[in-house]
């Protein structure tokens, strides 16, 4: 049963279905278990079942499903009724998951992310890293040019990282005008390697000023790995977050680990 939790952490689905009648847990203590959990509580829940007896549906709902199928299943119904949940389940969880100007996630599921595959890393003996990064003198392009151009900006820079990286590593706005990375599998030298890449595009890229004059930004970046930091994912990210500090002391726009 506890499997099961680290099943959903690891694949984050948008609706789970659920056979009433399974081997070693029943549907139901799946149900109960899931809502009893602080963050699957409210994930949709569809209960199957060959039983189309009332006393079973009413069971089903008890226990914390919200919908209820009977076998056969019928695929019309399945994609008008399943589909349709796990879509609006998905766009509730983007809502309160992500950053509403970059679309990075934001601080806190970014965190337990990392906790579940930082974990699973070092299980697996793999290595996994995350970087911090902070656009230099932020507080400059506000001042010249406007929070809406330094908007733009943010939301630019937000889909330079998000483009720049592996599908299964992930982005977060950490703050402002700060930005966290997970780079999973990576060594810190291909984590540097992927930043340096990341700091180029930035650097390239050429945004509309208030008077339409092109500007250009930088970043400065720290990057800690898990082979070389033991602990959990805030103490990686601590450490990430020291090299930065040291990334803008020794003069901004470069990557320290
Ligand atoms: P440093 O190189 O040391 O990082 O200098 P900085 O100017 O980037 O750093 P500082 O912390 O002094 O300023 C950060 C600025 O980011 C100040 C704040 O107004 C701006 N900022 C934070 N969030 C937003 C936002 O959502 N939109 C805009 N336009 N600006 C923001
Ligand atoms: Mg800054
Ligand atoms: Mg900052």
């Amino acid at each position: 049963a506890s499997d099961c939790l680290a099943e959903l952490d690891r694949h984050e689905p948008d609706l789970v279905m659920l056979d009433l009648m399974m081997p070693i847990v029943s549907g139901l203590d799946l149900c109960r278990l899931i809502r009893s959990s602080a963050r699957w509580c409210e994930l949709p829940l569809v209960a199957v079942t060959a039983w189309t007896d009332p006393e079973v549906r009413a069971t089903a709902y008890r226990a914390g499903a919200d919908d209820y199928l009977a076998k056969p299943l019928v695929e019309e119904e399945l994609g008008a009724r399943i589909v349709k949940r796990a879509q609006r389940a998905s766009q509730d969880r983007d809502v309160r998951e992500r950053d509403g100007l970059t679309d990075l996630l934001l601080r806190s599921p970014f965190l337990h992310r990392t906790e579940q595959l930082l974990a699973a890393a070092r299980r697996r003996a793999a290595s996994f890293c995350v970087a911090m990064v902070d656009i230099d003198h932020f507080k400059q392009v506000n001042d010249t040019h406007g929070h809406l151009v330094g908007d733009q900006v943010l939301a630019a820079v937000g889909r330079i990282l998000r483009q720049g990286v592996r599908t299964e590593d992930f982005c977060a706005r950490w703050g402002g005008e700060e930005f966290a990375i997970a780079l999973v599998g990576s060594s810190t030298d291909q984590a540097q390697r992927v930043l340096h890449r990341l700091l180029d595009t930035v650097q390239a890229f050429g945004f509309n000023g208030a008077q339409n004059q092109i500007f250009h930004v930088s970043f400065s970046g720290g990057v800690a790995c898990s082979e070389t930091t033991p602990g959990n994912a805030s103490t990686l990210i601590a450490q990430a977050d020291q090299a930065l500090y040291r990334a803008k002391a020794a003069g901004r726009q470069r990557i320290l680990s």
